[in-house]
């Protein structure tokens, strides 16, 4: 059936030789996968509706199973500042992906569409992309049937005296029940603060955020713990970011040292 739909394009795949499958996250339809014909070819129309995490209205035939197609765009938001930085364009692609991960193909839920276009349009206007990473990353997490209970201690139920968190209850421990897991988190003070506020929060509540990079460091590896261990998911984007952030670690080293 022929349709009018808004999508954002989660990845391009080349199909044969000239051809191209591409995924967009519809908000009508959900995420569906298209065959667009010679997309490989430099002066295809379709060519600048598709570009990853880019946000366009088509004009296409929608099938509920199998692949789909579009005959035309019209270009809705191109968030040029994720496409001109490889540190947001890191982030956003890790995002699409566990959004991507977090739903099932043809099914449509407009509620993850609007959630993923507001993180978006928020990677494009803040400086750093690591607060809507977060925020996401927790918020999703109740997609895979999760919930982190970060207010009050697991055992006991006080939410005095919070002092760290165990992977295995998914939860904060309070200073009397610190030994009921012996491979707590040990995370600082400041770190279970960060997460609490963060485990509550919507997007458009995120303000200014002075998070140290020792402590975004902490609270990354402890989120990609649970969505390893838990979850059951490592994506592709993820090593990526992590490799990103290491040449960078890198280059502040060498100009340290070189001054
Ligand atoms: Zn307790």
């Amino acid at each position: 059936m022929n349709e009018k739909f808004t999508g954002i394009v989660l990845f391009i795949r080349p199909h044969r030789e000239k051809d191209s499958l591409v995924k967009i996250f519809t908000r009508e339809f959900g995420t569906k996968m298209f065959f667009v014909r010679g997309l490989q070819s430099p002066n295809h129309p379709l060519k600048k509706h598709l570009i990853p995490l880019t946000e366009h209205r088509y004009w296409g035939t929608i099938n509920q199973q199998g692949l789909s197609f579009l005959k035309e765009g019209q270009t809705h938001n191109l968030f040029r500042s994720i496409q001109s930085d490889p540190f947001k364009q890191a982030h956003a692609a890790y995002l699409s992906q566990l959004v991507d991960a977090s739903i099932d193909d043809n099914s449509e839920d407009q509620q993850l569409f609007d959630i993923f276009e507001a993180a978006l349009c928020s990677l494009n206007e803040r400086e750093d992309a690591r607060p809507i990473q977060l925020l996401l990353q927790l918020k999703l997490l109740r997609r895979f049937g999760l919930r982190l209970n970060m207010n009050s201690c697991v055992v006991c139920g006080s939410s005095q005296k919070i002092e760290d968190f165990s992977m295995t209850h998914l939860g904060v421990l309070c200073h009397n029940h610190l030994d009921t897991d012996p491979n707590r988190m040990r995370l600082s003070y400041k770190q279970i603060k960060i997460l609490q506020l963060f485990n509550e929060i919507k997007l458009n509540q995120l303000g200014h955020v002075s998070i140290s990079d020792q402590s975004y460091k902490r609270i990354d590896e402890l989120i990609f713990m649970i969505y390893h261990e838990q979850v059951g998911i490592k994506l592709k984007g993820e090593s990526y970011l992590n490799q990103l952030y290491k040449v960078a670690d890198q280059l502040k080293v060498s100009k340290i040292e070189g001054t």
